[in-house]
């Protein structure tokens, strides 16, 4: 997610890869408009899924100004030793680990070798991140308790079998973000979870104080409009009425979200809705190809792992904060949903 937070200053959050071009979308669109990545003044990590840090190398090395934002919980030294040992696997494919490990060496060199751990900071609820507050960019997520959860889970995963388990669930200790230039506020969700806990997920989220009184016009849907991420509080609280939302869908194997059914929620609760892409498969790029052709007669449902990243684009000015002030931009496959 890319955001301009006025004058000049930009943030990143997450990152993925374009499954077409194999570029990274957020340094792409700088690039077009005519931007450096120099303008990059916050990079933030919300939590460590690959479908948030595809690419996350590659920010790091373009935004050479930006302050790099972890969640509190990828500050642990259970995470830091998960990082070191699973990245140093031979024959390690391109994981979550190597990435994050990738992004240390990077900190780590520009730091001049004056630390032994990369000069990252974290966040956690009630943070603010940029200095002096302005503009706005408040951690809403991850609590003090989701902190703790998050190392518990990590530390069980070192004493198993260390390579072939499961990562830990990170959504939970995902950073979610309220951002306001002027009038203008956005609410964005990453992958955080709701809970009926006070101190855990969105119920938590909305109990940080600090945040200004003014309601959000845009939502970036949390966790790709999954049910497991639904808070009514968080669109009545934090949002004003009719707000944009817009949503990036996932799929592995057979998880597909956002699900009908999320759709059918979302569409009944935003004033509008998009999409980056369609949730369904996609059908290879060149169906023509030899090497498709060939996969063909063996596979009979063929589809491509990776999209292509669509485009959302919304804009509307600091000062006005009304439905009705938002344009919205649709690069392809983005798609009102
Ligand atoms: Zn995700």
């Amino acid at each position: 997610v890319l955001v301009h937070l006025g004058l000049g200053r930009w943030m990143i959050v997450d990152s993925c890869i374009d499954g077409r071009t194999r570029k990274q979308p957020a340094l792409e669109w700088l690039a077009t408009m005519g931007l450096g990545a120099g303008c990059v003044e916050l990079v933030v990590v919300s939590h460590w899924h690959l479908d948030h840090v595809r690419g996350l190398s590659e920010v790091v090395a373009a935004c050479t100004e930006a302050t790099v934002v972890f969640s509190d919980a990828m500050r642990t030294e259970e995470f830091l030793y998960r990082v070191g040992l699973i990245s140093s696997q031979p024959g390690s494919r391109r994981n979550v680990y190597s990435e994050m490990r990738a992004v240390m060496d990077l900190l780590l060199a520009r730091s001049e070798g004056a630390y032994s751990v990369p000069p990252v900071r974290t966040a956690k609820a009630g943070l603010l991140l940029l200095p002096q507050g302005q503009p706005v960019v408040l951690a809403l997520s991850p609590s003090e308790t989701e902190v703790a959860l998050a190392q518990r889970s990590l530390a069980a995963q070192l004493s198993a079998d260390l390579v072939a388990t499961a990562a830990p669930e990170p959504n939970h200790a995902a950073v979610a973000l309220w951002a306001q230039a002027g009038q203008l506020g956005v609410v964005l969700g990453s992958d955080l979870e709701a809970s009926a806990k006070p101190d855990r997920g969105w119920e938590a989220a909305l109990r940080v104080v600090g945040r200004p009184a003014a309601q959000g016009l845009y939502l970036k849907v949390p966790h790709h409009g999954s049910f497991d991420a639904h808070s009514d509080r968080l669109w009545a609280e934090l949002l004003g009425p009719a707000p944009v939302a817009a949503l990036t869908p996932f799929k592995r194997g057979r998880i597909v979200l956002p699900g009908p059914q999320d759709l059918v929620r979302l569409r009944a609760t935003a004033g509008s809705l998009y999409i980056t892409a369609s949730p369904a498969r996609q059908q290879p790029y060149r169906p023509n190809d030899p090497l498709t052709s060939t996969m063909r007669r063996y596979i009979r449902d063929l589809a491509e792992a990776e999209g292509a990243a669509g485009r959302v684009t919304i804009r509307a000015p600091m000062t006005g904060c009304r439905p009705e002030d938002v344009t919205v931009d649709l690069g392809f496959p983005a798609r009102r949903a």
